[in-house]
């Protein structure tokens, strides 16, 4: 057992304006793993919500005029705590979403990094001198900080959802507030502890943790002081958000649903592409928007790949996170796992075959089995849904033509992944993939350098790389006359 006392970290209520909010806590917070109360939080709700965003507001003028260097110098600090507290983060972030240690230190050191990435880059926001059509006139280019960003988060990647946006925000200048996700609030008030003793000013970074999603959220969709907004989540959710921003004609940026395909070609490395193809579809237990969501094989590689595919997918241990053996936690809800459950029934009634597990597991009521679905087709519920679980649908299919149709048959393009060798091959099918991120002979394809988002319903705007902000700037346009010449 985990001893709570000792988790300096725990904080069990909202951060708005360098205050933690006081009031009674009574909103639980359960471990996925065993459905028992890890901790109660205070329940905030419109009222807090709007405070935060008026500190935001006010906190604003002083954070923008700091140099980047002195904004990058506290975010370092920021960062250099959350790694030095790498193993409490973790432990939290486990407790309350139910993924493996070893995953969930990979997540803090991921979400981490983002910080150190954009302390940097906040240096590197230039502007431009562009040449004017007249002689007297000169055309200069400033790039400012767009304001208040407001943002909703997940509880997939509870702490990395979050200092994704917060990082590229806070290093352009921006003032911040988030609303986590429900069921995830205690590893965002973990890094706003964090994000106090590295001496982020008050105002700058809030959390808001409240159950009424909806009212919450159109505070901070419609609140005329919020200049941007960004989300993490549903593509159905997500569009209502955007609907939302529209009144007060905000900035959006989007990090929405995908459909990911893993294409195997005849002349791939198998072995290299079954450790992708767990590595991308088991993360997580399955609950990643760039997890593999339809695996589509070759015809000349079909039997070697699932022979090898299913024995190393039975290896994968099912446990509780804080077992040190578990490979894969529990989904995050019995409703979730319900959700999963139905799209692999409802494919096995038209044909498809369970080739491994298929059912809940024995480690509990939220734990699913990691699953191989085989005979599956590119119109079956498991292949046209976001799965969110540990199943593996596999497609079989005979030439490059065929299956890039299939795999671009989606309204969503977020992540894609192919494995061959032919380098003629690798150009044609990255080029004609829709999708905003490609692997290539490659399962894992996030980090903090290179820019993360979708095309078509998956989203707009990047997160992370020197694009990242972007999305947390305006471009204003300086048109200085009257120079004329030197008489
Ligand atoms: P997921 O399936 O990952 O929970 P959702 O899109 O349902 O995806 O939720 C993502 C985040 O959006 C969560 O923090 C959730 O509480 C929040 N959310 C869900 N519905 C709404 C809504 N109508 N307005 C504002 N936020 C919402």
């Amino acid at each position: 057992m985990t001893n709570l006392k000792a988790l300096s970290l725990l904080k069990t209520s909202s951060y708005i304006n360098g205050q933690w909010q006081q009031g009674k806590a009574d909103l639980a917070v359960i471990n996925p793993a065993n459905d028992k109360t890890i901790t109660h939080v205070v329940n905030a709700g419109i009222a807090e919500t709007e405070q935060a965003v008026l500190a935001a507001q006010q906190a604003l003028p002083a954070w923008r005029a700091k140099s980047a260097n002195e904004r990058g110098k506290l975010m370092r600090r920021w960062f250099d705590l959350m790694m030095e507290n790498q193993d409490e983060l973790a432990t939290i972030l486990t407790l309350e979403q139910g993924k493996p240690l070893a995953e969930a230190k990979g997540e803090i050191a991921y979400g981490a990094a983002f910080i150190e990435w954009f302390a940097e880059e906040g240096k590197r926001i230039y502007g431009d001198v562009i040449p004017a059509p007249a002689a007297d006139k000169r055309i200069l280019v400033l790039k400012q900080p767009v304001g208040v960003v407001a943002a909703i988060t997940p509880w997939n990647f509870p702490n990395a959802m979050i200092s994704r946006k917060a990082a590229a925000a806070l290093g352009a200048g921006c003032t911040f507030v988030v609303r986590p996700a429900t069921q995830t609030p205690l590893s965002a008030l973990a890094m706003a502890e964090l994000a106090e003793r590295a001496g982020i000013p008050a105002g700058v970074f809030n959390v808001v943790v409240g159950d009424d999603a909806k009212g919450m959220g159109k505070v901070l969709t419609q609140h005329p002081a919020v200049a941007k907004f960004t989300f993490t989540g549903s593509t159905e959710v997500g569009k209502t958000l955007i609907a939302q921003c529209a009144t007060t004609v905000k900035k959006v940026s989007m990090e929405l649903g995908g459909n990911a395909p893993f294409i195997v070609f005849d002349d791939a490395d198998i072995d290299a592409a079954v450790t992708g193809a767990i590595a991308s579809k088991y993360r997580n237990a399955g609950q990643t928007c760039v997890c593999t969501n339809r695996i589509f094989v070759q015809d000349g590689v079909y039997d070697a790949f699932c022979a090898k595919f299913i024995a190393a997918v039975k290896q994968l241990k099912i446990a509780d996170g804080m077992h040190d053996s578990s490979q894969i936690g529990p989904l995050i809800t019995r409703s979730a796992l319900d959700d999963v459950h139905k799209l692999v029934t409802d494919s096995v009634q038209q044909g498809a075959k369970i080739a491994l597990g298929g059912d809940v597991d024995k480690a509990g009521h939220n734990f699913y089995q990691a699953t191989v679905m085989t005979d599956v087709t590119n119109d079956m519920p498991i292949a046209k849904n976001e799965i969110f679980g540990p199943v593996s649908p596999i497609i079989r299919f005979s030439d490059e033509a065929e299956v890039l149709k299939q795999a671009n048959d989606t309204d969503v393009g977020l992540a894609a992944y192919f494995y061959t060798r032919d380098i003629g091959r690798i150009f044609r099918v990255a080029e004609a993939l829709e999708y905003g991120m490609i692997g290539i002979n490659e399962g894992l394809i996030s980090n903090a350098a290179a820019p993360f988002g979708g095309v078509k319903q998956s989203g707009s705007g990047r997160e992370g790389s020197h694009y990242g902000l972007d999305d947390y700037l305006e471009i204003k346009y300086l048109c200085l006359g009257g120079i004329g010449a030197n008489s």
